[in-house]
Parts: structure tokens; sequence; C-alpha cells
């Protein structure tokens, strides 16, 4: 049941010495999904503990380079290391994003005459008006893809916003649920929250024993919200023998955005681990908003009303290096985590700056019945 995320990139707009371009992986049981894919996402990957082959899906939250770029080449290379150690019985690899990277992959693999030795789908989210300034609309033309789909590649869904719950469901499974959300950015952007589902909480199996009932597939059932009868003609509930439900967690991952127009808010509620953009520091504000960015104080004021437990800041500006490189006269990026604190310093929430290859491990919240 561990839970945590890896950050291979934090800087923004291009890749450094000091810190890659975006891109971070969430680790869940095994899965391992990607978030955004920054030029030299690979190389940072392969200085990570993360198997760039352990990928099932991508999440590509607006399609500015320094969150794209590297995503051609990462494809390339795992397809690559599969020739060397095949594996039989590939998984289609999951990639969500705006449209537009349906195109973006088809033209930059065929043109390239890369043949991954996968397949891979692409399910493009349809932006609504009020994400981007009017320039910074994509134009359907530029955003079409056009002739036939490449041999790996299978058909993705359109996924378009659902007004009720103003989210864009992208799957749901037995584990989680997935949703995207709008975010406001000089291109259309989104953010995405990972929701995973209450688990039932333990067996109380000194009561089942205390009931006469020995382990086997009656516990099974109980665990599983039945009610079992004994052979004396006693019914047990669930409720006696199970402890309360265990939440699951949530994490919320936003792109590049200066506001959370619609529903992004009300979807981001109670999120165990909340990762948001500071580019700029609170003195470069009417700067980062012109460019469709955050500060500190902005990401911190969104943790606070959607009551967010933990606080990530990342996507700096490559002004600000990592606190232990950091040389005399150079920005000072602990400077930006006592900006976010300041807006949250009566609220139980923690504020985190994240550097490249920072692993946060998402704990399960303890219950009543696990205090
Ligand atoms: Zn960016
Ligand atoms: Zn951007």
């Amino acid at each position: 049941m561990t839970m945590d995320v890896t950050f291979l990139g934090t800087g923004s707009a291009y890749p450094s010495l000091h810190r890659g371009a975006s891109a971070l992986v969430l680790r869940s049981e095994g899965d391992c999904w990607l978030f955004d894919c920054g030029e030299g996402t690979q190389t940072q990957l392969m200085k990570s503990h993360i198997r760039a082959g352990r990928i099932s899906k991508v999440f590509i939250s607006h399609l500015h380079g320094d969150h794209l770029f590297g995503l051609p080449g990462l494809l390339c290379t795992i397809s690559l290391n599969l020739t060397s150690d095949p594996q039989p019985g590939v998984k289609c690899v999951d990639v969500f994003g705006p449209r537009g990277l349906r195109h973006f992959l088809r033209v930059t693999l065929g043109l390239t005459g890369s043949q991954l030795l996968f397949p891979y789908a692409v399910h493009e989210l349809e932006p609504t008006q009020d994400q981007s300034p009017e320039e910074g609309q994509l134009s359907l033309e530029m955003t079409t893809e056009r002739g036939p789909p490449l041999p790996q590649e299978h058909p993705g869904r359109n996924i378009s916003l659902d007004v009720s719950s103003d989210a864009y469901l992208l799957f749901e499974d037995d584990k989680f649920v997935v949703k995207a959300f709008r975010l406001f950015h000089r291109v259309p952007s989104f953010g995405f929250c990972v929701h995973e589902r209450d688990r039932p909480g333990r067996l109380k199996t000194e009561r089942l024993q205390q009931l006469g009932l020995k382990p086997g597939p009656l516990y099974g059932r109980l665990k599983a919200g039945h009610r079992v009868q004994l052979e004396n003609g006693r019914v047990i509930l669930p409720d006696e023998v199970v402890e309360e439900n265990i939440p699951g967690r949530k994490v919320c991952i936003l792109g590049d955005c200066s506001s959370v127009p619609g529903g992004g808010l009300a979807i981001c509620q109670g999120a165990d681990l909340l990762v948001h953009e500071a580019t700029l520091g609170e003195a470069h504000r009417d700067k980062a908003v012109e460019h469709g960015h955050s500060t500190p104080r902005m990401a911190a004021t969104l943790a606070r009303a959607c009551g967010a437990r933990r606080l990530v800041l990342y996507h700096f500006s490559q002004r600000y290096k990592p606190e232990k490189l950091r040389g005399d006269g150079d920005d000072d990026v602990s400077e930006l985590r006592l900006q976010a604190e300041e807006v949250l310093r009566d609220a139980d929430v923690e504020v985190i700056l994240a550097e490249d290859f920072l692993t946060i491990d998402i704990p399960l919240r303890r219950t009543k019945s696990s205090t």
C-alpha cells in the first residue's frame, strides 16, 4: 500500500545543470505514472531509482516544450530496452493530455522513423476557451492529427469536460479514480487528481475468534461488506468485526497556471499532497502572472482553500538554484518556502520545496481505530 512521488525535474523553461525540466513519477504498488516529460527526463530517470520500462501511463499537463520535449525520446528508449529484454504481452501505454498531443506524437515519431515495440494510445482532453488568452488557443488545424495512425498507435479517446462535475474523467478502476481539471495558463493547461478508493478496514481477529469463526472464506465475505450466518443461527454483521474503512489518498498535480478556473478547487479538497508550481517569488508577481505562472503565495492560497495536508512547490525559475548549490548573490529558493508559509501560518499545512530526485512518501491516513 505504499505510494510515493519522485521529482525528476523541478525547473521551468529548460533543463539546466541543477534542475531538470518538469517531470515527476507517482508510484503505487509497482505502477509508475509519469506526469509531464520535459527534455532530458530519460536521463533523469536513469539517475533515479525508477525504471523507465515500468511507466504505464503518462499525463501531460500542457503542450509547452518544458513539459513535453522529452516524451518522444523517452518512448523510443523504453522501446529499445524492450529489444534487449523482450517482455511478452507488453501493455498499451496510455498517454493523456491536451488536444494536439496525438498529432505531436504522430509527427515526431513518424518523421523520425521511430517504430515503437509496444502499443500506445493518446487520450485527448478538449480545453475550454477560458483556459488561456485568445492567442494561446491553438487552431483546429494545428491540433488535428492527419493521415493514418502509426503502426503501434491504438485509438485514443477524446475527452470533453463533464459539465456537472466540472472535470474530465480520465479513467477509474478498482483502485483509483483519476480526473483532470482546467487551469489558466498561456496555453490550455490541466491539473490531475489521483484519488485512491477507500479500502475496507482490518478484521478484528480477536472478536472473530470469540464468535467462533475460524480463518477462511467467511473472513473475506465479511471484509467485503457481506453479513454472515453461523451454524448456530447467529448473524454477524461486517460492522461488528471489521474496523472502519481506510480512506483513500488524494494526490493533485497541477501544471503551469496563474489561476484555477472551474471545478479544480472542489476536486482538490482534502488533498494529501498538492503539487503546485511557483515559478517566481513575490517580488516578481506581476511578471509571473503575465506569463501565466504562480508565486508561492498564490500556490499556498489554493492549498489553504482546499484544505490540503501538504503543499509541494516546484517548476522554479532556473534563477533559483537548489539550496545546497546556492552561491553568493544567487536568488534564495528558501525564501519561496517562507512566502508560502506566511499564508499558511495558522493552518496545518506542511510546505515542501521540490528538488530533483526528491521522493515524498504519501502515508495512509490514520483512522480512529488505528491511532
Ligand atoms: Zn513550464
Ligand atoms: Zn507552460
